[in-house]
């Protein structure tokens, strides 16, 4: 994905918090991400104003923007430093021409972007994709990988791209899944005991 928080100098009264702006044509956008592994032309933008339930974020009369848009993992061939200049400017007309903020340019105070080469190296997301793997296709089916790894005993997996799958409820049930399953499978000797055994050694 491509991040703008945009720090405006005049606020813009139509919007919400959470506001969205779709593409024409959804199959043309779906093809240029998923298949082509390009930014699609006519992006949706994801568009939040959080100045409308916490005015703090802000300064008087002034708005902070988050803009999310979805775009391809990191592939070979991209190069975001080359490629972020036009892609913001495909972003900032998008916004201007379908969610009605003209002007937006011109009441840019303060801005600072994310492409996914920063979610990737910032974060050590692999490929910079938000969503982590990718939970389709013939090896994995719906699926993410299990947490508990059933090759390696004693080795758990949690996070976003483990089951049950990204975001933040579920990166966090998975941590609680992951820890769950470490507890079943290793006993505790005495509620303080610093010493686990693990099921099957200890027998
Ligand atoms: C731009 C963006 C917007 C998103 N928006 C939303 C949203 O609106 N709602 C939502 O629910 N989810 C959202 N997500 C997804 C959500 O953030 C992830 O699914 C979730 O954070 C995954 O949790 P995690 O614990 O697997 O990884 P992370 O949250 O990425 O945590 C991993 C941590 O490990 C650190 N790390 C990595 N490698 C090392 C290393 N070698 N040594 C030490 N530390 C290391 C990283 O710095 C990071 O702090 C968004 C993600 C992105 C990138």
């Amino acid at each position: 994905g491509v991040v703008l928080y945009l720090g405006l100098r005049e606020r813009y009264e139509h919007l919400l918090h959470h506001n969205f702006v779709f593409s024409q044509d959804p199959h043309q956008e779906f093809d240029q991400i998923y298949r082509r592994g390009e930014p699609a032309d006519d992006p949706t933008c994801y568009l939040c104003a959080p100045g409308r339930t916490d005015p703090s974020v802000a300064p008087k009369g002034g708005e902070a923007l988050y803009v999310l848009v979805h775009t391809p993992y990191l592939h070979d061939h991209h190069d975001w430093q080359a490629m972020f200049p036009k892609y913001r400017e495909v972003i900032l007309k998008k916004l201007a021409e379908t969610a009605n903020l003209t002007d937006l340019e011109d009441r840019i105070e303060f801005e600072s972007a994310l492409t996914p080469e920063d979610i990737d190296r910032r974060y050590h997301v692999w490929k910079g994709a938000i969503y982590g793997l990718a939970s389709h296709g013939r090896f994995l089916g719906a699926f993410k990988s299990a947490n508990r790894n059933r090759g390696i005993h004693g080795f758990y997996l949690a996070g976003g791209s483990a089951h049950p799958g990204p975001g933040m409820p579920m990166a966090m049930m998975s941590g609680w899944i992951a820890a769950d399953s470490l507890d079943q499978d290793f006993a505790c000797v005495g509620p303080q005991a610093n010493v686990k055994v693990p099921i099957g050694l200890g027998s």
